[in-house]
């Protein structure tokens, strides 16, 4: 199996799509906002360094990122879903490298911002970031309860206000050179991802098959 890189807006189903590839088809799961909230949870020294940067939705500094990722791969034994990494071009010619020797294929979600601050607004998830729920497309059977675990679900902060323009804002600030750093190398696909969340899985499946 491909390595698979997924960009796309915050909101645009990366996780969501993660989880359903994790779950079906055996990848691991590297998400870099999944990895960073747990160190903020575990109160470790680079949680306490990135909580501030993460709750106003900028990015955090790539050297620390990047720590985490190599602490948390096994490229010779697994194949890989990347979310949230890379967030713009330089994190590409990074992860370019790590994943060097190693096949790699970028899926773009792609969907209008502006349809995705509403998105943003009914997430919820568990604490840990590995069940995603919507209240309006995707809810949970019982209110605030996981399916899965029958943890509480939560709002992220970030998910709330003026931070989720913030971080569309770099988003859109970051996304045409990365679309361009992958289509060069022959690697990219697109995915319409204003559908329900099994279409996109299946059109994604499709794609890179
Ligand atoms: P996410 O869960 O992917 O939406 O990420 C939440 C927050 O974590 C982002 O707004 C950033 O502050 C930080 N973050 C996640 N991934 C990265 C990354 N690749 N580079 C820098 N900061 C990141």
């Amino acid at each position: 199996m491909d390595n698979l890189v997924l960009i796309g807006a915050p909101g645009s189903g990366k996780g969501t799509q993660s989880n359903l590839f994790i779950e079906r088809k055996g990848y691991g799961h590297i998400s870099t906002g999944n990895l960073l909230r747990a160190e903020i949870a575990a109160g470790s020294d680079l949680g306490k360094k990135v909580q501030e940067v993460m709750n106003s939705g900028k990015l955090v500094s790539d050297a620390l990122v990047v720590e985490l990722i190599k602490n948390n791969v096994d490229l010779e034994n697994n194949a890989y879903i990347f979310d949230g990494y890379p967030r713009n071009i330089e994190q590409a010619e990074t992860l370019d490298l790590i994943l060097e020797g190693f096949p790699q294929k970028a899926v773009y979600l792609k969907i209008d911002t502006e349809k995705l601050v509403n998105r943003l607004e009914n997430r919820r998830m568990t604490r840990d970031g590995k069940h995603i729920y919507n209240l309006l497309t995707n809810p949970p059977k019982k209110e605030g309860i996981c399916d899965v675990t029958g943890e509480e679900l939560i709002q992220r902060d970030d998910d709330r206000g003026d931070v989720v323009r913030d971080r569309m804002k770099v988003f859109a600030d970051a996304i045409a050179p990365m679309l361009k750093h992958y289509s060069e190398q022959g690697i990219l696909v697109e995915v319409d991802a204003d559908q329900n969340l099994e279409d996109v899985y299946q059109a994604i499946l499709s794609k890179i098959s």
